[in-house]
């Protein structure tokens, strides 16, 4: 007796370890298995399958808002729908905090793997009941095929997972199938960001330096840094390529700290009047440590913080207001300048103009090399020369190229330029050489 009651709770505590608690669907160890056997099944028979992840966008915040109890009836009514929208063949399971997966034995092409996973967002995106309220929420799928060969459990749900991740890069409300590409550009990406690590603990991240000049008299008035990076396997890597990557894998901190040292230690020999500007990434502006290990490297170079001004798009601003806000607070209260770079490329949100007190306005090259032949270029950059007057910000025009967009732009009272026209970003000792030629420096170096 006592052994067929231990197999009874035996095989109880068995289902539990393959059911999800909440919603009763099957976990994620149930669904590997049920992707093994059906790997095993297909072993003669070359027909694919598909499965998918599906991730709820947005869940975190409506659990926060509403509450645990709220969040899990919203889990429950998930599960429910996902079930009535399977077919016999078919399985869904919980495989984590808000992710659901399928499996579709009989979806044989990526096309019809889309569909089907289009139906479930749609099946998803209806209105949840709270009781006293209803939710909306919406969700992301990626998926992918099983083609027999030497394909394991591990790698389709991987590549499920990469393509999810695509997917929600993509915005709210996608779906996503794996495709070869998308392996090749994440392996390219590891590649890269494997590098890049190895290159800031070498301190192989150089700035290079743009003139910033006073369009009236050609003056410069300062420099802009920018990373550069020449890897001796890749070769020359853009920054438009590497600054994002390292932002996404958490090595945008020590890069940004290695260019500033390095940035002040150069601009240190340059004439006192003229300041240096910085780029940090939205990722930074939401790491308080950042305006800490700013002002420990200019203390530690001994760079007026004055001469330091720190460049920051509308996209760093957004994803934490309020903590964007505490740091550039907290690098204006020690005399650092703060500008807003690339204006007319993002939201240009007007209110977020008064919210922050910004020295500085950079108006994007899009509507600089638009300016001779586009008369609505033409318009917003007048209305953005005189809103920056109105609210006492400087401004600079990014991009000029040729002598013709320059003589515009001043004719409309733009007091600051950047662009080829006047300078390319050069190295450090390149930059001295241009600013000994224009008889800022002296010929030789005291
Ligand atoms: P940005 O801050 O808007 O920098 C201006 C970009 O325009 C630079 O590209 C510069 O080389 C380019 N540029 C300047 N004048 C002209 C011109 O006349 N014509 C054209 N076609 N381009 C011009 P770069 O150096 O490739 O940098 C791209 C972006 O990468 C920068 O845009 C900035 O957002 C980011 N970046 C560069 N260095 C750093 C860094 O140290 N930290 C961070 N966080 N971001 C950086
Ligand atoms: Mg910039
Ligand atoms: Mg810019």
């Amino acid at each position: 007796m006592r052994t067929s009651i231990g197999s009874e709770y035996d095989r109880q505590g068995a289902d539990l370890a393959f059911t999800d608690s909440l919603t009763g669907l099957g976990n994620e160890r149930r669904f590997f298995g049920k992707i093994e056997r059906l790997i095993e099944d297909r072993a003669d028979d070359p027909a694919p399958f598909a499965i998918g992840i599906i991730d709820l966008d947005g869940f975190k915040p409506i659990n926060d808002l509403f509450g645990r109890g709220a969040g899990d009836q919203i889990l429950l009514q998930v599960a429910m729908r996902l079930r009535a929208a399977m077919d016999g063949q078919s399985t869904v399971a919980r495989v984590g905090p808000d992710e659901f997966a399928f499996l579709f034995p009989m979806v044989f092409s990526e096309d019809a793997a889309e569909e089907k996973a289009r139906m479930l967002i749609e099946v998803l995106s209806a209105p949840y009941d709270l009781g006293e309220r209803t939710a909306r929420l919406s969700a992301s799928v990626g998926c992918s095929l099983f083609y027999s060969g030497d394909e394991t459990t591990e790698l389709l749900v991987d590549k499920a997972e990469t393509a999810l991740y695509h997917a929600k890069q993509s915005g709210r409300g996608r779906v996503v199938v794996y495709s070869h590409e998308m392996e090749e550009a994440a392996k390219r990406v590891t590649q890269i960001e494997q590098a890049l690590r190895r290159a800031v603990s070498h301190g192989e991240v150089e700035p290079y330096f743009q003139p910033i000049v006073d369009i009236r008299t050609r003056k410069t008035i300062g420099f802009e840094a920018l990373a550069r990076w020449t890897d001796r396997d890749l070769g020359f890597v853009p920054p438009g390529v590497f600054i994002p990557i390292a932002e996404e894998r958490g090595i945008i901190g020590p890069l940004s700290q290695l260019v500033l040292r390095k940035a002040t230690e150069a601009a240190r020999s340059w004439p006192k009047g003229l300041f240096l500007s910085f780029n940090l990434s939205p990722s930074q502006l939401v790491d308080q440590n950042t305006g800490l290990h700013i002002l420990a490297i200019l203390d530690r170079m001994g760079f007026d913080p004055r001469r330091l001004e720190i460049e920051i798009t509308e996209t760093g601003l957004m994803t934490d207001p309020a903590s964007a806000e505490k740091i550039v607070k907290d690098l204006r209260s020690v005399g650092i300048r703060v500008s807003l770079d690339d204006f007319g490329t993002g939201q240009s949100s007007l209110g977020r103009l008064r919210e922050f007190n910004f020295d500085k306005l950079k108006i994007d090259r899009t509507f600089v090399s638009s300016i001779l032949d586009d008369k609505p270029s033409e318009h917003i950059i007048r209305a953005i020369l005189a809103m920056c007057e109105g609210l006492g910000m400087e401004v600079v025009a990014e991009g000029i190229e040729e002598e013709r967009q320059a003589e515009r732009l001043m004719q409309f009272g733009c007091g600051g330029g950047q662009g080829y026209l006047f300078g390319r970003p050069a190295d450090a000792s390149s930059t001295l050489d241009y600013l000994r030629a224009a008889g800022d420096l002296p010929l030789v170096p005291a």
